[in-house]
């Protein structure tokens, strides 16, 4: 019998799976349980495109129900296939157990080329997806929650959720069977920078630890450090403009589709931007010191930098462009940028790896919040803002009244604001970006065994998994 290879990024999430679960004192059962995708759902369907017909090779993956609803986003690509959507929703269920976002993990995948397809044949394929998950009670808001991914974003998730309120119209939650949907349409605040933000917050706490910063022979602080980042899509662009804007950090690399450019200077990522939007390309940029084509986009892997985000997807960095990294971190903004093989020759360089389940986490980590938000039919802040506000208001005037002393306009606005949808979404996820590091940081620091960031955030997602497993009486 001919034996089936597996995908290359499956493969590598399970060596990743498979060196960290031997340090997590699990039981291989349960082991085997937390590892196995637990339902696969693959569909072809047809649409019509004129008088064409053009069949649709589409999916969804549940990988864990130890937690329910199970969340992930759904993929718009041509690259779509089985094990690739297996291995994204694996990822998701490790990506919210460390966290602690109380959901499982899953997955979605639509075989199209998104940027070749009409709005209108788009729409179709979304709404006769949904209908299928539907027929198969694989949505719902606690059954299974999809949202944006590569190649999909609010739109898309506005279909989504028309179509399954059409089916399950007495659903007084059908809001929150989709996150990622326009603010207008029951969604939330700082959902769509949601993911660079959190990429932000955690490059920022490592950067945060003088110890580890020492080790690499970088001063502690994001301030004035330079950056690479691949990829201008959601991601990429939220997290350089973060970085930039309020890091300070000097963006100096980066790479889209139609090559890469360099400026050891600094690139000012508005500008850039600015004229990818009205020309189309970053290569005509005046910002850039050197340029590179599109062949050879892949050498941004490569610049010289501190911080090096890859921000597009899956398998970037191998074993071949391993050796020629010289950034001192990569910050795995995309999932699965760095493969298994690479990962060790990068370690053995010294480099720190910030893993992509914990870096790109924020953006299930704000679904989680618009998901509470629909659940509970009113939006954060709503009730309180004016409350606190009166209240920090009195207190700053009794000081003012008993001192004798007055603030200025401007600082008295800061000290008595209540919270804001956004100011409260980006604050717990702030809050679950720091915690989260100081989780992994402290399994990585009480077990000697376990050597880098990558290992000790899959210990720490395994625990919580198997906990969770024991604690329903499934593997006493
Ligand atoms: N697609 C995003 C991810 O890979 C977000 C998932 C979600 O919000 O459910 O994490």
């Amino acid at each position: 019998m001919v034996k089936q290879q597996m995908d290359p990024f499956y493969a590598s999430v399970k060596k990743y799976f498979d060196g960290a679960a031997k340090h997590s004192g699990l039981h291989d059962g349960l082991l085997a349980q937390i590892w196995h995708c637990n339902a696969i759902y693959k569909i072809y369907f047809p649409i019509t495109i004129g008088k064409d017909y053009k069949i649709i090779e589409a999916y969804r993956v549940q990988h864990s129900h130890h937690r329910t609803p199970s969340k992930g986003g759904i993929r718009f690509s041509n690259h779509v296939n089985q094990e690739e959507v297996m291995a994204l929703a694996t990822l998701m269920s490790f990506k919210c157990a460390v966290v602690d976002v109380p959901f499982g993990g899953a997955k979605g995948g639509i075989k199209i080329n998104p940027w070749e397809l009409s709005e209108e044949a788009k729409e179709k394929v979304t709404r006769r997806y949904t209908h299928e998950l539907i027929k198969r009670d694989f949505i719902g808001p606690a059954i299974d929650v999809p949202a944006p991914d590569y190649g999909t974003g609010p739109k898309e998730m506005a279909w989504i959720y028309d179509t399954y309120r059409t089916f399950k119209g007495d659903d007084i939650n059908a809001a929150g069977c989709v996150t990622g949907k326009p603010v207008s349409l029951y969604g939330i605040k700082g959902r769509t920078e949601a993911t660079g933000r959190g990429v932000f917050y955690g490059i920022r706490e490592l950067l945060e630890q003088e110890k580890d910063m020492q080790a690499i022979g970088l001063e502690p602080g994001l301030e004035g450090k330079s950056i690479v980042i691949q990829g201008l899509g959601n991601v990429g662009t939220h997290t350089a403009t973060i970085c930039q804007d309020e890091g300070g950090a000097k963006i100096i690399g980066i790479s889209e589709v139609e090559g890469a450019i360099y400026n050891p200077d600094g690139i000012d990522i508005h500008k850039l931007l600015k004229h990818r939007k009205e020309t189309g390309t970053i290569l005509t940029f005046s910002g850039a010191k050197k340029k590179f084509k599109k062949k050879d986009r892949r050498k941004v892997m490569e610049f010289e930098c501190d911080i090096l985000i890859p921000a597009a997807l899956e398998n970037q960095i191998t074993k071949d462009n391993a050796k020629n990294v010289k950034a001192k971190i990569i910050a795995e903004a995309a999932n699965g940028p760095v493969t298994a093989d690479a990962e060790k020759i990068l370690l053995k360089k010294g480099i720190i790896v910030l893993p992509d389940f914990y870096l790109n986490a924020g953006g299930v980590t704000v679904s989680y919040f618009e998901w509470l938000k629909n659940l509970q039919h009113v939006r954060f802040g709503r009730m309180d803002k004016r409350f606190n506000e009166r209240t920090y208001k009195g207190l700053v005037d009794l000081v003012e009244k008993n001192t004798g002393k007055t603030i200025t306009k401007k600082q008295k606005e800061f000290l008595t604001k209540g919270g804001d949808e956004i100011d409260l979404v980006r604050s717990g996820l702030e809050e679950t970006m720091i915690a989260s590091f100081h989780q992994i940081r402290a399994i990585q620091k009480r077990k000697r065994s376990v050597k880098d960031l990558r290992t000790a955030a899959f210990v720490s997602a395994i625990q919580k998994m198997g906990s969770d497993y024991m604690q329903m009486g499934i593997f006493p």
